[in-house]
């Protein structure tokens, strides 16, 4: 078998394309112009490569960014009044603070000084209870991916995400769902995505018992680990959907760096039914779904319906 590979870039751009005309219809129709603030501490060069990519497709979506960009010996304190300043403006909707955050500062503090109508990381504790107790929610941008992604295999469109009340089709019911990574943003939050798309779930982890057979139980195998190319053919079910989430960096040829996946794509393309490609799939689409959250966080503070997304 042949994977069908699953083109994260065109499903991302076309997503954007669909939030930059609910932004143009928001404007136009309600005066509604969504903003999204990201703070970054600091000089990590992944760091600013994301914070880039994420504010270059603002503008592709129309909506307004601003960046904060603050030194790597930023106090917690300072940065709290920023956040606080952020959440007390009324033209911002949407804040991200860039993870991670230099040692002196306890990220757990920050995330939860952000608003929670306006964490469109859906980091807060809030959201994160919302989203387990099944209630509409700004939901992790990478989870959101995931789902988006998969779902594309299974040829359905992602239902809203956070929100099973509107979920009309649900293409992943009574599946087998293997999530390796129990991290608070990837994890935890997709198994709670795929609970409620009624797939059977389990969550995988560094102390999980012969993994390899326990991946290869998954209908929908998602990997979230941060070890390159750890998941190898014989860990994958014929067929399965396999949503790839790491991003390492490992020396190429000449030394150069580049960028592999924690599921060994070459070999694993040989077995799985679709699989998303590093770089070019969970990565995109991620960005994608952080301009989603920032339009549907301006909407719901501005007390307008949830855009049709
Ligand atoms: P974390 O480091 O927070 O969590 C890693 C998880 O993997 C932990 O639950 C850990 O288990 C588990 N793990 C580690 N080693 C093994 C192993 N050998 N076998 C099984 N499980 C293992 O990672 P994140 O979820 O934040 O990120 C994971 C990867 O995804 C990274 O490469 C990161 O760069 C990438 N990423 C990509 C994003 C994108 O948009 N494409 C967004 C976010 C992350 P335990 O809990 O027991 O320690």
């Amino acid at each position: 078998m042949t994977a069908r590979i699953i083109d994260g870039k065109t499903l991302a751009a076309e997503l954007i394309a669909r939030v930059a005309d609910e932004v143009a219809r928001v404007g136009r129709d309600h005066g509604l112009e969504p903003g999204l603030a990201v703070i970054l501490v600091g000089e990590n060069p992944a760091s600013e490569s994301y914070v880039r990519s994420k504010t270059m497709k603002t503008v592709t979506a129309g909506i307004r960014s601003s960046i904060h960009r603050l030194p790597e010996t930023t106090s917690e304190i300072d940065l709290l009044r920023l956040v606080a300043q952020l959440n007390a403006d009324r033209d911002v909707h949407g804040i991200l603070v860039q993870l991670p955050l230099p040692p002196q500062i306890d990220p757990h503090k920050v995330i939860e000084a952000v608003d929670p109508a306006k964490d469109v990381d859906g980091f807060h504790p809030m959201n994160a209870g919302r989203l387990a107790s099944g209630l509409p929610a700004l939901v992790p941008c990478t989870p959101s991916s995931c789902i988006r992604l998969a779902k594309s295999a299974h040829g359905a469109q992602a239902a809203p995400h956070g929100d099973t009340r509107e979920r009309v089709h649900m293409p992943f019911a009574g599946l087998e769902a293997v999530v390796i990574g129990r991290s608070n943003i990837v994890g935890k939050p997709l198994a709670q995505l795929l609970l409620g798309e009624n797939a059977t779930v389990t969550v995988a982890h560094s102390k999980t018992r012969d993994l390899p057979s326990v991946a290869r139980r998954a209908d929908l195998l998602f990997v979230s680990v941060g070890q390159p190319e750890l998941v190898r053919s014989d860990w994958v079910k014929p067929g399965a959907t396999v949503i790839d989430v790491g991003i390492n960096r490992i020396p190429g040829e000449g030394g150069k760096p580049r960028i592999v996946g924690d599921v060994a794509f070459a070999e694993v393309a040989t077995i799985a039914g679709a699989l998303t490609p590093v770089p070019g799939g969970v990565g995109p689409m991620t960005i994608a779904c952080l301009m989603l959250n920032t339009l549907r966080a301006a909407c719901t503070i501005a007390g307008l319906r949830k855009p049709a997304v």
